[in-house]
């Protein structure tokens, strides 16, 4: 049990490459705001605040983060303003640790078989590029890996969802477009279940314009699952563009009132200055982050690490 030699580990190289955005964007800013300063005073306060909500960090999470730093730094006598920096990036580090202890991050059982993942999040989140990713890795690992294609709304889904399966050379089970998506969740984890697979990944369709229609439809999709695996599904990841700021917390707070989550994937922090979302989320719903999204390639999911994020973001490693 626990976090699984064979995942992409968070190395310090790809993150550096990979936050190089959301570095550029906080750490110069926040060393330039600290640098010099001896005391954290209300100028400094504002300076952070300004930065922090500025990388996505959201509100909650920014308040907090600022009044443990200003409470930290008051304890310590005489600071420096690398000591300030240090007692800033070790209350970061903490706050991320709360959520992402290696107990909280593990995100593979190979003692469960299959081991299923339902995959949920919205359209253009990333949740067929993150299967095949995850399939890839498992596939390496000597895994049979089942793919079930419940997003049945648009044909280009699962089409796309076909490649991936092909380019990482595991299986797919799919009944085509308009299908019900409870049926594909339904055979797939029977198709599983016969076929002696270790891993099944079930791909969703997060279509948010009604939320009892999202509810309804992810609660059956899990009803049937059960049915043929009582303990099913085991982990259900949601997964959040970290491009989408703001947007991010709200499609967390949409479906983690309509389904039980158990942890995020964030995608996309190649492509954004604000990666502090990852930070935000992660703390305002007390929820791990199981993998992160640094690019489109089959190796560029990589599982969390707390240590390298903030080594990488706050430290000046280049
Ligand atoms: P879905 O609608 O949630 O299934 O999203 P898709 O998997 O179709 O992804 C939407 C787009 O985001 C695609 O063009 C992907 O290549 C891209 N994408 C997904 N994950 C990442 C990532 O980590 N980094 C980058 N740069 N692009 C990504
Ligand atoms: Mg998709």
């Amino acid at each position: 049990m626990g976090l699984f030699s064979f995942f992409k580990k968070s190395s310090e190289k790809s993150m550096i490459i990979g936050l190089e955005k959301t570095k550029k964007n906080v750490f110069k800013r926040l060393w330039d705001a600290i640098s010099g300063k001896k005391e954290v005073d209300e100028e400094l306060l504002a300076e952070l605040e300004e930065i922090l909500l500025s990388a996505d960090v959201g509100v909650k999470t920014t308040v907090q983060l600022l009044s443990t730093f200003e409470e930290k730094s008051r304890k310590e006598k005489f600071v420096s303003d690398e000591e300030l920096m240090r007692i800033f990036e070790g209350v970061v580090l903490e706050m991320l640790l709360k959520y992402n202890t290696p107990e909280k991050i593990k995100n593979y059982d190979e003692n469960i078989k299959p081991f299923v993942y339902l995959v949920v999040g919205v359209n253009g989140v990333g949740k067929t590029t993150t299967i095949g990713k995850l399939a890839g890795q498992f596939k390496h690992a000597g895994k049979k890996v089942l793919l079930g294609a419940a997003d049945t709304f648009r044909a280009a889904a699962i089409d796309q969802l076909k490649v991936w399966a092909n380019r990482a050379g595991v299986d797919i089970h799919e009944k085509g477009m308009g299908a019900d998506p409870g049926a594909v969740a339904y055979e797939t984890l029977s198709k599983a279940k016969a076929g002696d697979y270790d891993v099944v990944i079930i791909d969703t369709a997060g279509r948010l314009h009604n939320k009892v229609n999202l509810m309804n439809e992810l609660g059956k999709i899990r009803r049937v699952m059960s049915k043929v695996i009582e303990t099913a599904p085991h982990e259900v990841l949601l997964v959040l563009d970290a491009t989408t700021g703001q947007n991010a917390f709200e499609q967390a707070r949409q479906f983690t009132e309509v389904t039980k989550v158990t942890g995020l994937v964030l995608t996309k922090l190649d492509g954004t200055a604000k990666g502090g979302v990852v930070l935000g989320v992660s703390n305002e719903f007390q929820l791990p982050i199981k993998f992160v999204g640094l690019g489109e390639n089959i190796d560029d999911l990589q599982v969390f690490d707390p240590e390298v994020f903030v080594k990488v973001l706050l430290k000046n490693v280049e």
